[in-house]
């Protein structure tokens, strides 16, 4: 089984698509990788979904991944008496630590780290930025705010204090122990959330270590003040939409998202573009116009994968969201505009990608493209490799060889990769042509005499070693 298309589809599971049935008709339909979302959801649910997918990987001899999505530092308010109280520009608010209900006066904010980086003059965002407060005077436990922006608020609805570095790593204690279940149920990706730092990143890859490749969640303006940083130390970046357009006024998420995207592209990290672009299909059989055309930039500009969040777990139309993502996705590649545009936007060798492991796939990408090679094959065992031959978007398929499952499911989201787990080890130049001629075939990217394209680091079995390309016919 193989896709007829380079960028991934990552899908969330979530109430609405969690039988086997429907998780079947996902991955049929085109999810490469799925999303479970911790910031719902029971343990229960969580392992229940992984044995599905991984029955469904064992039914289909197709690498699945896995991405687990820590919750992160989500602050939210307390309840309040009666449920929900409007508020009216105008008026005075305030946030304390008591946690009585609250009114139309006061609320419980159990976040004395948000009091203590609060001054005059701060902005609290309410309900994903619908309400917006001003700060009037504050101190260790209380803020004083003026409503600039009033409506209805309701009890645990997320607060956001943008342009603030708040004092917290980000992982909080429900995610150390999220992040033990996902890593017992031997999840692929762990996608952390609200990081601001590379320091952040580090500290989870200090319980991770090589369980898991670890996705870096982009929605601080901090974060993306210091891009640069958080993608060299990240194995892959999102372009998280819905926390960044809150942090940060909407009208700035398209240049940042456009920005985000090269620089993962320059250096081959995988970047996924998330959070509404579908977000209709939640009710309707049908995307909005601007939604395929959103869905579409994301691809235009390269973007490893494109992804559904409530579409697929919580929608009325999951497996109509995911089947049009995938014709967006396949129209929008056989458009003759988009290898100009992929090619217009590639970079050349980054710094860090000017050695020889840089070196074989830059050439690797111009042979594949003079000879119109049916397929690239990949040795790779920790995917490094294989991610520097999607790094250099070529023209034909990536036919991804890991020995190693966690290396193949990783890999599942990565640009224009069919990653395959081999259980065969190849010895030597021989073995592997004949091996990556039978991989081809077997496949279908490649029939008898057509060319195929061979890269591999020798000797073999080493991290690291990518110094050699064979030019093959299958
Ligand atoms: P979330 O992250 O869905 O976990 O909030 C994605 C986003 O903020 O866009
Ligand atoms: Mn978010």
């Amino acid at each position: 089984m193989r896709r007829s298309r380079n960028a991934k589809i990552v899908a969330t599971l979530g109430p609405a698509s969690s039988s086997p049935e429907i998780v079947r008709r996902l991955f049929l339909g085109g999810a490469d990788v799925f999303r479970l979302n911790f910031s719902h959801g029971t343990p229960e649910d969580h392992s229940r979904r992984v044995t599905i997918i991984r029955d469904l990987e064992k039914e289909t001899g197709r690498p699945i991944g896995i991405m687990a999505d820590m919750q992160g530092p989500k602050h939210r308010v307390g309840l309040f008496t009666g449920g929900a109280v409007t508020l009216t520009a105008g008026q005075n608010f305030r946030f304390d630590l008591d946690e009585a209900l609250g009114t139309t006066q006061r609320v419980c904010l159990p976040h004395p780290e948000i009091f203590a980086v609060l001054a005059a003059g701060s902005q609290l965002l309410l309900d994903d930025g619908r309400l917006r407060l001003a700060v009037e005077r504050s101190g260790a436990d209380f803020a004083e705010t003026s409503v600039v922006v009033g409506g209805t608020l309701s009890g645990h609805k997320g607060v956001n204090v943008p342009g603030v570095i708040l004092p917290l790593t980000s992982l909080t204690a429900k995610d150390h122990t999220d992040l033990l279940l996902a890593l017992q149920l031997g999840v692929d990706w762990v996608a952390l959330s609200f990081v601001q730092r590379p320091e952040d990143v580090a500290e989870a890859r200090a319980i991770i270590g090589d369980r898991a490749w670890i996705m870096s969640k982009l929605e601080k303006p901090a974060a993306v003040e210091r891009l640069e940083e958080i993608v060299a130390i990240s194995d892959a970046i999102m372009v998280a939409r819905g926390d960044l357009g809150v942090e940060l006024p909407a009208e700035r998420v398209p240049a940042i998202q456009k920005r985000i995207i090269r620089s993962c592209r320059r250096v081959g990290k995988p970047v996924v573009v998330a959070t509404q672009m579908l977000e209709s299909m939640v009710t309707s059989p049908v995307p909005t116009r601007a939604e395929a055309s959103d869905v579409a930039t994301a691809i235009y500009d390269g973007a490893d994968a494109v992804m559904l969040s409530a579409e697929s777990a919580a929608g009325q139309y999951p497996v109509e969201a995911v089947g049009m993502m995938n014709r967006i996705i396949e129209q929008t590649e056989s458009d003759p505009q988009y290898r100009q545009m992929i090619n217009a936007s590639h970079a050349p060798a980054a710094p860090g990608h000017t050695d020889v492991a840089g070196s074989v796939c830059s050439a690797m990408r111009s042979i594949v493209s003079l000879l119109h090679a049916s397929a690239i094959v990949c040795y790779s065992s920790s995917g490094h490799t294989s991610l520097g031959a999607a790094r250099e978007r070529p023209e034909s398929p990536i036919l991804s060889l890991s020995p190693h499952l966690p290396t193949a499911r990783r890999l599942a989201l990565a640009w224009g990769i069919h990653s395959v787990h081999t259980d065969a080890d190849v010895a030597d130049v021989r073995e592997m042509t004949a091996a990556a001629r039978d991989v081809a075939r077997r496949e279908k990217f490649a029939e008898s005499g057509e060319t195929i394209v061979a890269i591999a680091g020798v000797p073999f079995g080493v991290a690291g070693t990518t110094n050699m390309i064979r030019i093959a016919t299958a």
